[in-house]
C-alpha cells in the first residue's frame, strides 16, 4: 500500500518502522516457570521415511544419500546404522568400513515433505501455536493451553500415537519445558522415541549428566570460552551470574544463555516482529546526481541483504522512504508474496513502486535534487530454518554441506577448510563490500578488510 505524503505538505513525516525493535520482541523477557513449550524432533527422519515406504528396509542399516556414488555423503543414517557408528555427513565409503551391510538409498524430498505436512497437521490439532523449525522439527507453545491440558506428557503420548497411526514406522523424541531451548534439550536427552519433561525441580539432575557441548548451540569454541572463565559444566553454567556469562560470550548473548538455562524464553519467536533498517543522509553532490541516489538505494538493500544472510533470515515486507529538504517525503510499504533475501530483488520491488508513483502523479522523479535522506527497512522476518521445508529441493544439499563443513571446522580448525565460494567468488564478495557501510567492515588478523556480514562465524 502506498502512502502519499505530498511533496507540498508541511508536516514532518514520521517513519516508526525505521527504528529497529530491540531484542526479541514476542518472547517473554522475564522468567516464566509456568510456560509450557513442547519440542518435537522426528527420529532419523529421512531414513525412517524410506523405511516407512519400503518395509524391506525396516530394521536394517540405511544411509540416505543425495546422489548415487561411493563419494556421496550420508545425510541421514537410520537408527540401525547409527548403532554401527555411522554419522550424518560421513562419506558412503567411510560408512561401509564401519557397517559393510549399509544400504544406500537416494532421497525422495516430495515424500518427506508430505510426511512433514501430515505431522504438522497432527500438532495443529492439539494447539494453534505450531512453529516448524525444519522439515523434521517443530516447537509448539502450549502456554495458553495450560488449563486445558493438565498433563502435557499425556498429550505428548497421544501425539506419538497419532503419528504412529498414520506412519507406523515413524518415531519422534518429545521434550517439554518452560522454554523452547530446554524443550529442545529434552529431545536430545532420549533418542529414539523419547519423552522428557524438564521442570524447575529436575533440571539440575538432567544438566548434571551433560557436558557443555551437549547443549544445543554450544560447540567447541564456546566451550573453550566458558572454560577459560571457569565454567566447566552445564550445571555450573546455569548457576553462573548473567555478568559472568556476558564475559564468556562477549555481551548480550551471555544474558540469553542465562535466561535459557533459567526458564526465560529467548528463542521461540526470535525472528518475528523484528525490523532491520538502513538509512543514509545525502550529500550535496549526491543529490545533484540521480544515478548516485539510485546507487544509494542499491547500497541500502545490499546492507540489509548482508545482515539477513548473516542472521539466517528472509523478509516478507520491505519499506522505503525518501525525505526532502522541505520536510516533505514519500514512502511505501510492500508486502512480498515470497520471502526475499536478495538485495537486487528488494530493490526491484521498490523501483517498481517508485515508477508507478511517478507515472500516476506525473512527477519527474522521486530521486529529486531536493533529497535529504533515504532509508530501507525490512520487517516480518522469517528464519531460513522455517523456510527450509518449502525450499527443500534446492536447499537441502547446500544446508547439509554447510553443516558438515562447520563440523569439520570445529574439529580441525576453521582455516583448514573453506567454502568453494570463499575461494572462487572473490569478485562477488568485493562487489557487496563496495556497497556496505564502514560500520560493517572488520580488519582481519592478516590485515585484510572484509565485510563482517559476509564472514562465517
Ligand atoms: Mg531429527
Amino acid at each position: 500500500m502506498t502512502n502519499f505524503y505530498p511533496f507540498f505538505s508541511k508536516n514532518l513525516v514520521r517513519y516508526p518502522y525505521l527504528y529497529p525493535a530491540m531484542g526479541y520482541s514476542g518472547n517473554t523477557t522475564g522468567i516464566n516457570k509456568d510456560a509450557l513449550v513442547m519440542y518435537i524432533d522426528m527420529n532419523s527422519f529421512f531414513a525412517s521415511c524410506e523405511q516407512q515406504r519400503h518395509p524391506e528396509l525396516r530394521g536394517r542399516p540405511v544411509g540416505v544419500i543425495t546422489y548415487d556414488s561411493p563419494n556421496a555423503c550420508v545425510i541421514a543414517p537410520s537408527i540401525e546404522a547409527k548403532k554401527f557408528g555411522v554419522k550424518t555427513g560421513m562419506r558412503l565409503g567411510e560408512c561401509k568400513l564401519l557397517c559393510p551391510q549399509i544400504i544406500p538409498v537416494t532421497t525422495h524430498p516430495a515424500w518427506y515433505r508430505q510426511i512433514h505436512v501430515d505431522v504438522m497437521a497432527i500438532l495443529k490439532s492439539y494447539c494453534d501455536d505450531v512453529i516448524p523449525k525444519s522439515i523434521d522439527e517443530a516447537v509448539v507453545n502450549f502456554t495458553s493451553y495450560r488449563w486445558v491440558y493438565k498433563d502435557l506428557t499425556v498429550i505428548a503420548r497421544q501425539i506419538k500415537a497419532d503419528i504412529a497411526n498414520k506412519y507406523d514406522y515413524l518415531t519422534c523424541s518429545i521434550g517439554i519445558a518452560p522454554n523452547s531451548f530446554l524443550a529442545k534439550l529434552g529431545t536430545e536427552l532420549q533418542k529414539p522415541d523419547g519423552l522428557i519433561q524438564i521442570t524447575p525441580e529436575n533440571i539440575d539432575m538432567y544438566l548434571a549428566r551433560l557436558q557443555l557441548t551437549d547443549l544445543p548451540g554450544i560447540a567447541t569454541r564456546n566451550e573453550h570460552r566458558l572454560k577459560m572463565i571457569g565454567i566447566r559444566t552445564p550445571l555450573e553454567m546455569r548457576h553462573s551470574s548473567p555478568a559472568l556469562l556476558r564475559k564468556a560470550f562477549g555481551g548480550i548473548v551471555g544474558n540469553y544463555w542465562h535466561s535459557r538455562l533459567n526458564f526465560g524464553e529467548v528463542d521461540l519467536y526470535s525472528n518475528e516482529n523484528r525490523t532491520m533498517s538502513a538509512m543514509r543522509t545525502v550529500s550535496r553532490q549526491q543529490r545533484e546526481n540521480r544515478q548516485a541516489l539510485e546507487s544509494m538505494l542499491i547500497s541500502l538493500c545490499t546492507r540489509l541483504e548482508q545482515r539477513m544472510v548473516k542472521q539466517g533470515v528472509f523478509c516478507k515486507e520491505v519499506s522505503f522512504f525518501i525525505k526532502y529538504k522541505d520536510n516533505t517525503g514519500w514512502d511505501v510499504k510492500i508486502k512480498l508474496a515470497d520471502p526475499v533475501q536478495d538485495a537486487m530483488e528488494l530493490r526491484s520491488y521498490i523501483q517498481e513502486r517508485i515508477a508507478d508513483f511517478e507515472k500516476s502523479r506525473s512527477i519527474e522523479t522521486v530521486f529529486s535534487s531536493k533529497t535529504q535522506s533515504m532509508g530501507v527497512a525490512i520487517q516480518n522476518l522469517v528464519s531460513d530454518k522455517v523456510l527450509q521445508y518449502s525450499l527443500f529441493d534446492n536447499r537441502l544439499k547446500k544446508d547439509v554441506v554447510r553443516k558438515v563443513m562447520y563440523n569439520i571446522k570445529d574439529k580441525y580448525g576453521k582455516n583448514l577448510v573453506r567454502k568453494g565460494s570463499e575461494l572462487f567468488e572473490p569478485d562477488v564478495m568485493k562487489d557487496a563490500i563496495g556497497f556496505g557501510s564502514v560500520k560493517d567492515m572488520v580488519v582481519q588478523d592478516d590485515g585484510e578488510v572484509r565485510n563482517k556480514y559476509l564472514l562465517e562465524e
